[in-house]
This record gives structure tokens, sequence and C-alpha cells, in this order.
């Protein structure tokens, strides 16, 4: 079976993580770190960031819950684009928050829109750079200026699990120096292939890291994972690598659909879309052949299939499914 469903990376994790994690097998008698202190040093390090201000999680999803735990509740309004990643709108909808989506046309969130969607009640707004599940990216000066147009009460919760896949990044740092309440999360889900050990983070001030750190609960991120992280960090090369990866096998991907008469949609992160006459039938017919995809039904994308890039026999083995559907 091929699995190309959940954009993860297929190299799998780099070599010094698998290390990592074969050594923390002898310890697992004892509780992690609950302060997560070398991996948030790592991290510190690599963004040259107050360790205050950084936040571990069980991926960078729980990040969106707690956000939700101490902003959201009932008589709050989170701002989300409307086919932005589900997660923010699960997490808000759990806490009793009101969901306000903004429309995105062509698939691409409308910044416009989503600083006219703000109210007094407004607390949170939530904006995936790239976007999963559509596969679009805003320039970073345009982010920029929205987070500088927010007004005062609204916390803006940055999701860069794609960013490294990307050159530019936001300048967080120089956001929250001029005082905006901005917060960036990150994962190690993505470019460094450890999506089944959860671990995530975010950087942010650290007012904001103390908040989420009330309502965290108790040894979130497992000392496994923790140690893990720490020496997939250290793996520049791997990352470069994984790009390298990617990038041709975006050129693959997009070559064989275009020639299948499927014009690929989507032009950032680790995947790509598709858009066929019934998403949720082809991806029931390429189950079939061994090759799952994601149909985008649950996004309102019923035509839409999207398809992570793997290696090159697996993108293969794909585009072959495909033709033979
Ligand atoms: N943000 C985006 C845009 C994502 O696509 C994902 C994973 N699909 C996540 C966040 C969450 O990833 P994780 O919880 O594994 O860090």
């Amino acid at each position: 079976v091929v699995k190309l469903a959940s954009n993860e990376n297929p190299l799998g994790p780099p070599d010094g993580a698998r290390e990592a994690m074969r050594e923390a097998v002898d310890s697992m008698e004892f509780y992690p770190d609950n302060s997560g202190h070398a991996l948030v040093q790592a991290i510190a390090r690599k963004f040259d960031w107050a360790p205050e201000g950084i936040t571990l999680a069980a991926g960078s999803n729980e990040i969106f819950y707690l956000l939700c735990d101490v902003f959201g509740g009932p008589g709050v309004e989170v701002v989300v684009g409307e086919t932005g990643f589900i997660s923010y709108r699960i997490a808000a909808i759990l806490s009793g928050a009101t969901v306000v989506a903004t429309a995105m046309p062509g698939l691409v969130h409308d910044l416009d829109a989503m600083l006219g969607a703000i109210t007094e009640r407004t607390r949170l707004v939530f904006l995936p750079n790239p976007n999963n599940p559509t596969g679009t990216a805003l320039p970073v000066a345009e982010v920029e200026a929205f987070a500088r147009a927010l007004p005062d009460h609204v916390v803006f919760c940055y999701d860069e699990a794609y960013a490294e896949y990307d050159e530019a990044a936001l300048d967080v740092a120089g956001l929250i120096k001029d005082g905006v309440k901005v917060m960036a999360t990150r994962t190690f889900s993505k470019i460094y292939a450890l999506a089944g050990l959860r671990i995530g983070y975010s950087l942010s001030n650290p007012a904001l890291a103390d908040l989420l750190n009330r309502v965290r609960p108790p040894f979130n991120t497992s000392s496994m994972a923790q140690r893990a992280a720490i020496a997939a960090l250290r793996d520049e090369a791997f990352v470069q690598r994984s790009c390298l990866v990617n990038e041709r096998g975006r050129r693959q991907l997009e070559d064989g659909l275009r020639s299948l008469g499927y014009p690929p949609f989507g032009t950032h992160g680790n995947f790509l879309l598709m858009e066929v006459e019934d998403g949720e039938a082809v991806s029931h017919k390429l189950l079939q052949k061994g090759v799952i995809v994601r149909p985008l039904g649950g996004y309102g994308l019923p035509r839409m299939v999207r398809v992570s890039i793997g290696l090159e026999a697996q993108n293969a083995r794909f585009l072959e499914a495909l033709k033979a559907c």
C-alpha cells in the first residue's frame, strides 16, 4: 500500500532522530522533563528566541487547542479561512466559541475579508501559510501588513507547519517586538518526518507562552519525542534533501497529472490537489488499487483530491493507479 494522504515526509525520520529514539527506549520508566528544557534550548538557539517564549506540544495541533482553551469559550469569535486547515475550527468549537469563516476566492486566504470579519468579540485569528489542504500561500509582506492591522484584543496564530518547504519566512520576532500579538506554530511532523511521535511548538512572547503553559496538560510531550526532535533539528542536510526530493516529486506529479488531463493545483508544501468529477469516488477506486489519497469533501471541495508528494516510485504507482481508474 502506498499512503499519500497525510502530507508526511516519505524519506522517514533522519538517522540522528532514529538513533535518539533507540537510546530513549532505555529510560522509558521515567517521566519526561515537563519543561522540555533541552529541546526548548535547541529551538531557542536555532531561532535566536527567548526560551520563555517557546511552548512544546504534542504536535502543533495541541497548540491550537491550548490557544482555544485560553482565549476561546462561549461568546468569543474565532476567525478562520473557509478552506483553511480544519483543526482550528474544531478546537474553537470544542471550546464553545463561534467560528467565523471567511470566503477564500481561488482557495487563497482573503486577508481583507478576515480583517473585515473581526469584531469586538474576536479573540483569535488563525492563518496557515502555506495552507493545507489548498497548497496556496500568501506573500509574507501581505501577512505582515495584516498582522500589523489587527486590533490589540486579537491574538494572531500564524501556522508554519510547512514553512521549511518554502523560502520566505515571516519576521515574527520583529512583529512581536513592535507589540503585535502574534505567535508562530511549527511542527516536527512534516519536513522532520516525525508525525508519529507528536511533537510541535510555538514561538511567542513569554507572556503568551505563560498563558498556554497554564492550560497545558502535564507531560504533554514524551521524552522520546523531545530527544528525537533535538537530533532532527541538528540535521540541516536532511531538511535540504527533503526539499529536493519534494521538488522533484512535485514536478513528476505535475507532469503526470497534466498528461492524464488533471491540471494540478497548489504549489506550496509537500502535496498538491487535482480536480476530478467526484473526489470521493476516485479516492475509493485508488484505495482499491492500494493507493491512499485524501478526498476533500469534508472541506467543502467534493471535486478535489489531495495527494501528498512521495518518493519517485510511490508517485509513479499513484499515477499508474489513477490512469487505470
Ligand atoms: N497545520 C497544518 C497546516 C497542517 O497541515 C497540520 C498537519 N496536517 C498541522 C498544522 C498539525 O500537525 P501536527 O499536529 O502533526 O504538528
